[in-house]
């Protein structure tokens, strides 16, 4: 039944395979003879299968494992935060799913659609807060968010030159759709397409999609294979954790990803790793397989040794102590500043958000903790926007040079926000930070440049990268 190739989302994410590797990991959680290969083998850098990732996860020594996480995160990557922000479009879904406010059942909830001023508006509070990446939300609605209407906001978006602000790069999170859409999607620029499984495992991801088109499994599953089949270079898969047993949604995360990379060449861009939240009109009590905080960053070290070359995002549903650990683990982007209610940038608005932020931290607040906990905040969305996408991007990513690219731009970019967006303290911790890693860029021609770039931001020239 297990196929890594195959076109059929039963096959690529096989239930008997799944169980087949749990039970397995279960009966070898305790041979450490085994467990010490996998950990020498994670240690090349070069990521894990999945059964032995499923070990890890079981079986490994936790101190081990986050070292090793740590020291593929800082090989790849560097000690940069990418930053980005949601914005959410409509509340209106005809879907069901039975842990999100925003279904069609909820009659508390406030429907509401941002018409393309609104958009504007919101879009330039989020530049007034410096940011330059977003990832646009919103729910499935044939009448209220069409294609048409998805694709016209990002035009909007894109469009709007404010100050010394642009949005650069838009990633997008909608409704799994047809390959003909995709294409539209592609045409019209987006960054990475994201779209969450919520849970691989199919009995229960049946029970919490009772109506609507999210609950075909199939359709859902297979959805980021249309997308690259209509020329989407970059994908981001994520899981609900909370919904079902968190080991066998590492399990067929993976599987998901080694099924992309056997197919198309190229892995997921990025893994979500939501955890289910309290929200108006949802019992989340009613989800029995929630997990801690140990266990959610075990997860996410376990992520970063399997698919190195993958970002890894953590979003506001996570405190501020829970983010440090799991930066610390090996995500590499996070939301700063959120608001998950429709128009909640311009006028916020409690009673429409999707779920309950638990870092409420401004984005300058966030850029300030994370220069003050040894990282570098980054707008950079140079990737994208220099065609450095899909497998190319993960070429460079592979051979670790994407490290020169990321680390000069991150300075870059803090730069900009230096001058245009920040408060005094974080401008002087800012510059400080910029002013130490700038002599740490190895290559002098780079490090010349970004000398240079530095000096001409300075006299108001903006968006240089490398
Ligand atoms: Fe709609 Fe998405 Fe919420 Fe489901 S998770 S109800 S599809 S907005
Ligand atoms: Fe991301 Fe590329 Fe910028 Fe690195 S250089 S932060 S990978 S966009």
């Amino acid at each position: 039944m297990y196929d890594v190739k195959s076109s059929n989302a039963r096959e690529f994410i096989s239930h008997e395979e799944i169980m087949a590797t749990l039970a397995w990991a279960q009966e070898n959680k305790n041979n450490d003879e085994l467990i010490s290969h996998i950990m020498q083998k994670a240690a090349e850098k070069k990521g894990l299968h999945h059964r032995e990732a499923v070990l890890l996860l079981l079986g490994g020594e936790s101190g081990k494992i986050f070292e090793i996480a740590r020291e593929i995160k800082r090989s790849f990557y560097g000690d940069r935060v990418v930053l980005f922000a949601p914005l959410y479009l409509s509340n209106h879904c005809v879907n069901g799913c039975v842990y999100c406010p925003f279904n069609a059942g909820n009659t508390e909830m406030p429907r509401k659609k941002l018409s393309q001023d609104e958009i504007r508006r919101e879009v330039i509070a989020l530049q007034d807060m410096g940011h330059k990446r977003l990832a646009v939300e919103t729910g499935e609605h044939p009448r209220h968010s069409p294609i048409d209407y998805v694709l016209e906001s990002i035009k909007t978006i894109y469009d709007i030159q404010h100050r010394n602000g642009a949005i650069r790069r838009v990633n997008v999170n909608i409704a799994a759709t047809t390959v003909e859409n995709y294409r539209k999607l592609k045409a019209a620029g987006i960054g990475t397409y994201l779209l969450f499984q919520e849970t691989y495992h199919e009995g229960t991801y049946n029970q919490i999609h009772p109506s609507g088109p999210k609950s075909d499994y199939v359709y859902h599953t297979e959805a980021m294979d249309r997308a690259m089949q209509g020329g989407v270079d970059d994908v981001g898969l994520g899981v609900l954790f909370g919904l079902a047993d968190y080991a066998y949604e590492f399990c067929a995360l993976l599987m998901h990803a080694e099924h992309l990379e056997a197919v198309y060449g190229v892995g997921p861009h990025t893994l979500s790793v939501p955890r289910i939240r309290r929200a108006q009109g949802v019992d989340t009590g009613s989800f029995s397989h929630g997990i801690d905080d140990e266990t959610f960053t075990r997860i996410i070290a376990c992520l970063r040794i399997s698919a190195p070359y993958t970002g890894i995002i953590v979003s506001t549903r996570e405190s501020g102590e829970c983010r440090k650990r799991a930066l610390d683990a090996g995500v590499s982007q996070i939301s700063g500043g959120s608001r998950t209610s429709v128009g909640g940038y311009d006028m916020p608005d409690e009673e429409t958000r999707q779920f309950e932020v638990n870092d409420n931290r401004s984005l300058d607040e966030i850029v300030h903790w994370l220069i003050g906990i040894g990282y570098i905040p980054s707008f950079c969305t140079a990737c994208y926007r220099e065609g450095r996408v899909g497998d190319r991007f993960m070429k460079l990513c592979k051979t670790g040079q994407i490290q020169n690219c990321c680390h000069p731009n991150a300075l870059l970019t803090l730069q900009e926000y230096l001058l245009d967006y920040a408060k005094e303290n974080t401008k002087k911790a800012g510059e400080e930070l910029i002013g130490r890693e700038v002599i740490k860029i190895p290559n002098m021609k780079t490090r010349e440049i970004v000398f240079k770039n530095l000096e001409r931001i300075k006299k108001g020239s903006r968006d240089f990268r490398i």
